[in-house]
């Protein structure tokens, strides 16, 4: 499974270097959302939610959780 993140670099003009990885988007927008409200004091609104989706990316080649 590919995982996606979102990198808080790549909002223009942010200083915020954190970026959020999950295994699907769901997961990831909940996290992102928080991350937003929390963090940059943005208010959660289904423009946001939109706003944020378009900024997923699938994480390059990380290597795959194994059961031991
Ligand atoms: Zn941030």
């Amino acid at each position: 499974m590919n995982r996606l993140y979102i990198d808080c670099r790549d909002v223009p003009g942010s200083t915020c270097s954190v970026a959020i990885t999950a295994d699907n988007k769901e997961e990831l927008l909940v996290a992102a959302v928080e991350h937003a409200v929390k963090a940059h004091g943005y208010t959660d609104t289904p423009e946001l939610r939109a706003q944020l989706q378009t900024m997923f990316k699938v994480a390059p080649t990380v290597p795959q959780r194994k059961a031991a």
